[in-house]
């Protein structure tokens, strides 16, 4: 629901009259669910749009929708829908139905003369495959009844909407830029999204460290809002780290004028009000939580108080209004979105199949007008490749606590056919089984296409477990469940997206069998859910190539570029390539000497704080020990395998700003400590990193290979190359964090000498000095503080 400042009517589409949704948390299946195309073939009815106006309450409304199946005979209006159900026939046809016959027979118009109209509804039963026809005759008033008891429903929504729309977006339509001057490249940033928003374009903008990336994105996005041309804008963060930030900037915004609602959504198991009953794997369950199943009156009384108080809604804020009210804060985040704005959240909430937010992101009925922006995009496609993968494993479906005592149930068939199914995958295998020295099979198989029937035995397993876990006053032993319920979920909702992109891969392991379904290339699933938005900003310190990541993330016809230049004075800046190395996993033990005389002579010219990168633990474990007995004196951090988030800050505290100490960081490129963290002024004057980044070789890595080589693209580079120089970039960025900072870069790899390498340095490299002897290395560096 929208208001139109230019029309000045409430907008609203059928779907939001009259959701289908079955539960409160978005993760919940709709039932019943419409197919367009069975349609088309039981029915012969086309497709319709149709908009209607007309006013309530003293609200002008635009209610839109779009019939899947209409036809006429003598005069005579059909619309027609299809339904899976196994229940509840005497609800169909639904009320989303009644809402377009009624607005169809109306041709559209309130004051239009009515036309006759009959509905029918089919109903399928997805177990049987039987069809059942339902055709109702309804006259006029008995669909207006239907209709405005629907739109009543949304009077007073509506009213608030007109009233906040006439009284907030002309500020943010005026709003002003919140800093007193624009830094070097921000109005050529804001410009050209504003441009992108305005065109419906994807843009892809590499906008090195300084830019003011955050403000540079939202304020454009804030000012497009306010001239009415967008109803949300969604913030989109990898970590939570960033939320803050962009917080921040909305915040700064709202000072300037832009009286917007921010809202920050926070994932469930961070704000969970029962987070020592239920595990995170577990769904959320009546029998467990008593706020899974809560009055909406409850929810409708928390959403005011918030609404009533502020206008910046933070984690903080919306736990404690939940227990408050004893609700629950992830599903009040949600209810609280619909009256926000501005919405930030991490990429699940837009893109993951089973956590994106439903309510925006899957209406039947077009796109949303919203507009995303995409920070730190470089993460989106490993993000989205995790999202639409998933693992079975034999173990899963053995020692379930509570079977023994359902033996002979239908519960207990199932899981045992599931069970069976897992194990006889094995076969797969047996082409490529080794045997270990305990005589253990070990082995894998690698298919395109998924086996036949894969899933049907893990669709019935779920149908027996879902309503024992759903049900209000569940079993709670029926929590033991949970975890395989929601594994299940993941792997069906994985299955159902399977296609050319995707791989089948079975591996033996001892006496347990994995199947996975992995995403190779996430594209074509990132393009879809574009479509269903107005526009997107990517942006990124780091997107090189440009082009590759537009490629990957699905920016299509519709992508465009734009490269920064840093802002900062590059002569603050000392960068230096190794020539005559190299990294290469069979040279590092011969490399590894001459590998840390060069770090050595790169820490020559300045005390300080410095952080070394290697391609691996176990290399840089080595390295460390070596360089400790060589420099004694020294101070060696090392990182470790698995660090908790205490571990990390002591890592990092102990980065100081300080310049009597001469201290080294020895991380691991691509880790917790190569992107992300913020060291500014002399807490970090130089990185070294050693190699060029590229992922570990693996068979899952070379099938990306071979899949993007069949697609015309450069596979190595774009399953190996350029994953691994952005790695590289983040680590150096890491360096110059402000315009008073100064330090040095330096990388160890003769790769680096190539044109291919060359060519992915950023603008402001352009000064890169390559040596080729530590001596003169040293020289340089020591010229360079001195300078
Ligand atoms: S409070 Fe209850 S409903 Fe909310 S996330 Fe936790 S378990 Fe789920």
């Amino acid at each position: 629901m929208r208001y139109n400042p230019k029309t000045r009517r409430v907008e609203i589409s059928v779907g939001e009259l009259c959701p289908r949704k079955a539960g409160r948390d978005d993760s919940v299946a709709d039932i019943p669910e419409a197919d367009p195309k069975r349609l088309f073939e039981l029915t012969g009815g086309v497709p319709r749009n149709v908009l209607f106006d007309i006013s309530c309450g003293g609200v002008d409304f635009r209610v839109t929708g779009r019939a899947e199946a209409v036809s006429e005979v003598g005069g005579t209006i059909r619309v027609s829908g299809l339904y899976f159900s196994r229940e509840n026939l005497s609800r169909l046809p639904d009320d989303r139905l009644l809402c377009l016959a009624y607005m169809l027979s109306r041709g559209g118009n309130s004051d239009a003369s009515w036309q006759p109209v009959e509905i029918e509804a089919l109903i399928l039963n997805p177990d049987t495959g039987a069809l059942e026809r339902v055709v109702k005759q309804k006259t006029a008033a008995e669909l207006e009844v239907v209709f405005m008891r629907r739109l009543t429903k949304k009077l007073g929504e509506a009213k608030v909407l007109a009233e906040r729309a006439r009284l907030v977006l002309p500020g943010a339509a005026a709003v002003r830029f919140p800093y007193p001057r624009l830094r070097q490249g921000q109005e050529a940033m804001m410009r050209t999204c504003y441009s992108a928003f305005c065109g419906g374009r994807r843009l892809f903008v590499q906008a090195p460290t300084g830019i003011g990336k955050t403000v540079s994105v939202l304020y454009p996005a804030v000012k497009f809002l306010g001239n009415g041309h967008c109803d949300k804008i969604f913030y989109l963060t990898a970590k939570t780290s960033t939320q803050a930030e962009a917080y921040r900037a909305a915040g700064l915004l709202f000072s300037a004028g832009a009286r917007l609602r921010t809202l920050i959504i926070t994932a469930k198991e961070n704000c969970c009000l029962c987070r020592g009953i239920r595990a995170p794997d577990m769904p959320c369950m009546p029998g467990i939580c008593p706020y899974a199943d809560m009055p909406n009156e409850k929810m409708a009384a928390a959403v005011g108080r918030l609404l009533g108080l502020q206008s910046g809604f933070g984690p903080k804020a919306i736990i404690a209004t939940a227990k408050e009210f004893g609700v629950c804060p992830y599903e009040l985040s949600l209810e609280l979105s619909e009256h926000c704005e501005i919405i930030v959240a991490d990429y699940n909430y837009a893109f993951a199949p089973l956590v994106k937010l439903k309510r925006y992101f899957d209406n039947p009925e077009g796109a949303g007008r919203y507009i995303f922006l995409i920070d730190e995009a470089h993460n989106l496609a490993d993000r989205t490749r995790e999202m639409y993968s998933a693992e079975l494993c034999s173990s899963d479906f053995a020692g379930l606590p509570g079977m023994a005592s359902c033996e002979g149930s239908e519960l207990h068939k199932a899981l045992g056919e599931a069970a069976a199914r897992l194990r006889g995958l094995r076969r797969l295998c047996r082409k490529d089984l080794t045997y270990d020295e305990a005589g253990l099979e070990h082995g894998f198989y690698i298919a395109r296409e998924l086996p036949e029937g894969l899933d049907s035995p893990f669709r019935d397993l779920c149908r027996e477990i879902e309503p024992r876990l759903f049900k209000t006053g569940a079993d709670p032993t029926t929590a033991g469940l949970a975890p395989l319920y929601r594994k299940l979920l993941r792997f069906l909702t994985v299955i159902d997206c399977f296609d050319e992109s995707f791989l089948f891969f079975c591996r033996v392991e001892g006496k347990k069998t994995f199947v996975s379904i992995m995403c190779l290339d996430p594209s074509e699933i990132l393009a879809r859910q574009l479509d269903r938005i107005q526009a997107a900003v990517f942006f990124s310190a780091t997107l090189t190539p440009l082009d590759y990541f537009s490629d990957i993330l699905g920016g299509g016809e519709k992508s465009e570029t734009l490269a920064l230049a840093s802002p900062f004075d590059i002569t603050h800046l000392f960068v230096a390539a190794v020539d005559n190395i190299s990294t290469r996993y069979e040279d590092r033990e011969k490399s590894l000497p001459a590998i840390i005389a060069y770090i050595a002579a790169a820490l020559s010219g300045r005390k300080g704080n410095y952080i070394a990168y290697f391609p691996s633990y176990e290399f840089m474990e080595r390295a460390a020990a070596a360089f400790s007995a060589k420099y004694p004196r020294v101070e060696v951090l090392i990182q470790k395998k698995g660090m908790s988030r205490e571990e990390k800050e002591a890592f990092l505290d102990a980065f100081r700003a300080e310049d009597s100490k001469m201290r080294v960081g020895f991380c691991v490129l691509g880790g917790s400590f190569s992107e992300g963290i913020d060291l500014p002024g002399s807490r970090l004057i130089g990185v070294i990193i050693v190699g060029v980044g590229m992922p570990g070789i693996s068979n899952e890595r070379n099938i990306m290979r071979d899949y993007y080589e069949q697609n015309q693209r450069p596979g190595f580079d774009y399953a190996y190359t350029y994953p691994g120089m952005n790695n590289v970039l983040q680590a150096a960025g890491r360096v110059i964090r402000s315009e008073t900072d100064r330090g040095i870069v330096l990388l160890i790899d003769d790769r680096y000498a190539t044109p291919k390498y060359a060519a992915m340095f950023p603008e402001h490299w352009r000064h890169i000095r390559h040596f080729t002897s530590p001596l003169a290395l040293r020289a340089a560096v020591i010229d360079f503080w001195k300078g």
